[in-house]
């Protein structure tokens, strides 16, 4: 190697040299292009063989996929810069054409339900917003014939559980691809492929992560549906960055021990908040007056999950937001999924960009708060909550 200092400076340091060490964290690969000594495996490697350009495959990104595939019991999976990305890129991977039909939950995260909007929109798709946990379901989609239907499980923000099993029976039966953004169980709670899914979505900025320091999507399936996604994705570029890719790795050694203390805690939370005069409705499948409470016992595991939703008695916004300034150990952060207590509106927050009516035909209302319960400790959160609904309605 030459010693001149510009040829110096672009390659001195480049490579570990006599260490036979096996790290026990993974490193974080930052460099965006390899390259190899003999131009076949080059050749191999631009054919994804190998690790060459970061928007073809990754290492971390590979790394953070293996994991999240076997949370999910999935052959494959494919990881995303966001969970919108992988949201995107599953519609775009059923090759719709005008005239085709959508179907999505009417109750589920209104971005995703924007989104949806615009992509069915510009491709002449008709898009029909239904709520999937009603009775009626089975029958509307045999008439609609869709051709993939997006369902939330549990639903964002009113924690509604869908029941996977019978849809995915319906949906094999009309022909459907059925998509399942199972965020807010994590795969700690619910693996949706194996209760029928085809692809199994994942926000892993939210419990996956677990402390709100990365964006990131995954989409999981069986190899043959997950693979049109990795190769498209190589156009689109929305890869995931080697950082957040290894952080997102680092909260997942810790899922299932957060998720156990998520869910006690919550349940715990629920129950408190149940009993303040100042509270109307507590919406958690863990409590018997939920809606779909029996469902939630046969298909969610290892409890009823982190997420709490409640409404504050004969709220409008203005004690809502109250609420948000009230609280002292939760803090007004609009996501989930973090070691701490985070609260949101839920109308104008999660679901801001729905349209009123919209909001109506979800359930969803002026006085409905929800919150993502942390890991500090449950009667320190239940006092909080509740000091907070009373300051509201009493200031
Ligand atoms: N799916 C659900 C259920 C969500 O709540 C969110 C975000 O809040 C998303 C998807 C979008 O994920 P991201 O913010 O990682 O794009």
């Amino acid at each position: 190697m030459s010693t001149k200092r510009q040829t110096v400076a672009v390659h001195a340091g480049s490579r570990l040299t006599g260490s036979q060490s096996l790290p026990v964290v993974p490193p974080i690969h930052v460099s965006a292009v390899s390259y190899f000594e003999d131009s076949d495996t080059l050749d191999g490697a631009l054919d994804g063989k190998d690790y060459v350009y970061s928007r073809i495959s990754a290492p971390n990104a590979a790394l953070l996929e293996e994991a999240v595939a076997a949370l999910e019991g999935a052959e494959a999976c494919v990881a995303y810069a966001s969970g919108m990305a992988a949201l995107r890129a599953v519609f775009e991977a059923q090759g719709l054409r005008a005239g085709d039909t959508v179907v999505m939950a009417a109750d589920g995260y209104g971005v995703t339900r924007s989104l949806y909007k615009s992509l069915a929109a510009r491709a002449g798709v008709r898009l029909e917003a239904l709520l999937l946990t009603d009775p009626t379901t089975p029958e509307r989609l045999r008439a609609l014939q869709p051709r993939l239907v997006l369902a939330e499980s549990v639903t964002n923000p009113l924690l509604r559980v869908p029941d996977l099993r019978a849809l995915s029976r319906v949906c094999r039966e009309v022909g459907a691809a059925l998509a399942v953004d199972a965020t807010f169980p994590s795969p700690y709670g619910q693996r949706a492929c194996e209760l029928g899914a085809d692809y199994a979505l994942q926000s892993t900025t939210k419990w996956l992560n677990g402390h709100s320091d990365a964006l990131g999507g995954t989409v999981s399936g069986r190899r043959e549906k997950v693979e049109p996604l990795r190769a498209a994705r190589l156009f689109h570029g929305d890869v995931l960055g080697p950082f957040e890719a290894w952080l997102t790795l680092r909260g997942i050694r810790t899922l299932p021990v957060r998720m156990k203390a998520h869910c006690e805690h919550a349940a715990h939370v629920a129950r408190r908040l149940s009993e303040s005069p100042h509270v109307a409705r507590v919406h958690y499948p863990g409590l018997a007056t939920h809606p779909d409470h029996a469902v939630a016992r046969e298909l969610l595991e290892g409890g009823f999950g982190g997420m709490v939703a409640f409404d504050i008695q004969g709220a409008d916004r203005p004690e809502c937001f109250r609420f948000l300034e009230a609280v002292k150990v939760a803090r007004p952060g609009p996501s989930l999924g973090d070691v701490g207590t985070l609260v949101m509106h839920a109308a104008s927050a999660s679901a801001r960009r729905m349209t009123p009516e919209e909001r109506q035909a979800a359930g969803i209302g002026e006085s409905l708060i929800r919150v993502s319960v942390g890991l500090e400790d449950p009667d320190d959160i239940a006092d909080d909550l509740i000091a907070a609904v009373a300051e509201a309605v009493t200031r």
